[in-house]
């Protein structure tokens, strides 16, 4: 294990000379400022485990010194140990109001330093391990969330996903009277696919129509599995007229993209629906409006797009 790296404040030589003596019998790397700029510097450059800090010093007091260091996101967590030949109460407890560690009060004994500088180093270690921990859970957390908001197949949002910005969507439209649009694809004869070239092939071209629609959007849009082979769209900020070109790109990308193992073009049926709509006055609206236009672009010949709004209701 590498040694713990000390760095010793002190002004006076005869006492920087004697703490380093006392010091070099434990297992320490020490290094050596003789006033607060440069052991402001040393710490900066050469980031030392532990801090032991004369209070009285030339220029900068050992509490700036403190002060400032915990103030630092880089230093703040190498713990302090003031040290101090006054032994009145008040100056060891400002020396703890601002930041320090621990203080110890001159002359020091020998055990007493060491057993401080261990106990200092002793709560770092833990809080390092602490902190490693909390972003380890922090990761773990966000995985699990995401695995939560995620269809596992094509890594596009799922359907519960879907549902909450599809609300935040209604809501904003409602609230703020700005439009939105929700378009609803379908692939067309996708059982065909299934039956003539397996179920595996089957699941590669849905994630090849995911890809297409990535490919499509803008970072605020949102693509989400609806369920089996079908795919939702929200498109804030857009109206009727540019969801349909933004569906038709889609559809014509989907009929152009090869698929492995799949020797002819997969096709999709796309339904939109828009806001505002002054007779889709519940959420679940927008989503029948879609299924209309959907259900009327299969029945009129698949492959194409088709709006639909409450006057179809
Ligand atoms: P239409 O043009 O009317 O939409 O016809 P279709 O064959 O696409 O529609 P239908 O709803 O009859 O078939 C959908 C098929 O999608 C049936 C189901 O087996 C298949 N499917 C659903 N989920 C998955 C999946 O995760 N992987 C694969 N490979 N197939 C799926
Ligand atoms: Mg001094
Ligand atoms: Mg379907
Ligand atoms: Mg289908």
């Amino acid at each position: 294990m590498a040694k713990a790296r000390v760095l010793l404040v002190e002004d006076d030589p005869a006492q920087a000379a004697a703490t380093r003596e006392i010091l070099s019998k434990g297992d320490y790397e020490v290094l050596w400022a003789a006033d607060g700029i440069n052991a402001i510097k040393l710490v900066t450059r050469d980031k030392p485990d532990i801090i032991l800090l004369d209070v009285v010093l030339p220029g900068m007091t050992g509490h700036e010194v403190c002060r400032w260091l915990k103030r630092e996101e880089s230093t703040k967590a190498i713990p302090i140990i003031m040290l101090t030949v006054k032994k009145e109460l008040s100056d060891k407890i400002s020396g703890l109001h601002i930041g320090a560690d621990d203080y110890l009060p001159k002359p020091y004994n020998e055990l007493e330093l060491n057993a401080r500088i261990y106990a200092s180093l002793r709560t770092k270690a833990l809080q390092d391990e602490l902190r490693q921990k909390n972003s380890q859970l922090e990761e773990l957390l966000e995985k699990v969330n995401n695995m939560a908001i995620t269809d596992p197949l094509t890594g596009l949002f799922n359907r519960r996903r879907f549902s909450e910005v599809l609300s935040s969507e209604f809501e904003r439209a409602k609230r703020y009277d700005t439009p939105f649009s929700l378009a609803m694809l379908d692939i067309d004869f996708f059982k065909k696919v299934n039956d003539t070239y397996g179920h595996d092939v089957g699941d590669t071209v849905l994630k090849g129509v995911a890809g297409v629609l990535l490919n499509s959007l803008r970072k605020i849009d949102t693509a989400a599995r609806f369920g089996g082979e079908e795919f939702m769209v929200i498109l804030p900020n857009t109206e009727k007229a540019n969801a349909v070109i933004v569906a038709e790109r889609i559809r014509q990308s989907i009929e152009q993209a090869t698929f492995s193992g799949v020797d002819r073009p997969v096709t999709a049926s796309i339904g939109i629906a828009s806001m505002p709509d002054s007779g889709i006055d519940q959420e679940d609206k927008v989503i029948r409006c879609a299924d209309i236009a959907l259900y009327q672009a299969k029945q009129t010949g698949r492959n194409r797009v088709l709006t639909a709004g409450s006057a179809d209701l």
